[in-house]
């Protein structure tokens, strides 16, 4: 087997090759170790992130961006977002806070990306949330 990727570890982005041939591993343009050991995994067990939103109850925001702690296997990363769509939490919530822990049982958290504060704190319509009712 044959497999080219680009390795995303560093700006350089150097094109690197995997040859599978047999117990036989070569791996060719890889600038550093790191490329090498990035390349042959993203060749065997490709990994993912994700960065979706949960839903914010009473927050100044509907929505509060997350992403994961960890990169799961690509194979699970549709039911991981399906995970996360059933999430729902309420405001305030903060930049690092864990709303999920170990998500699929892959070592792996999910954390709140961005702070939605409570609507009432930002001073009602102005905040974003449009409730059609007046603040006055
Ligand atoms: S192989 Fe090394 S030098 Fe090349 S992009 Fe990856 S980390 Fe950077």
């Amino acid at each position: 087997m044959n497999k080219t990727v680009t390795c995303i570890i560093c700006p350089k982005g150097c094109e690197v090759s995997i040859n599978l041939n047999g117990e036989e591993i070569l791996i060719y343009g890889a600038g550093c170790k790191r490329g090498e050991s990035y390349a042959l995994e993203e060749c065997m067990h490709p990994k993912r992130n994700v960065a979706t939103s949960v839903r914010v109850l009473d927050g100044h925001l509907p929505l509060a961006s997350v992403r994961l702690t960890e990169p799961i296997p690509k194979e699970y990363i549709e039911q991981a977002i399906d995970e996360i769509k059933r999430i729902k939490i309420t405001a305030p919530c903060y930049i690092g806070d864990i709303v999920l822990t170990n998500i699929l049982g892959m070592h792996s958290d999910v954390v709140i990306t961005r702070d939605v504060m409570v609507n009432h704190e930002r001073g009602g319509n102005d905040c974003g949330r449009n409730t059609g009712e007046s603040t006055t």
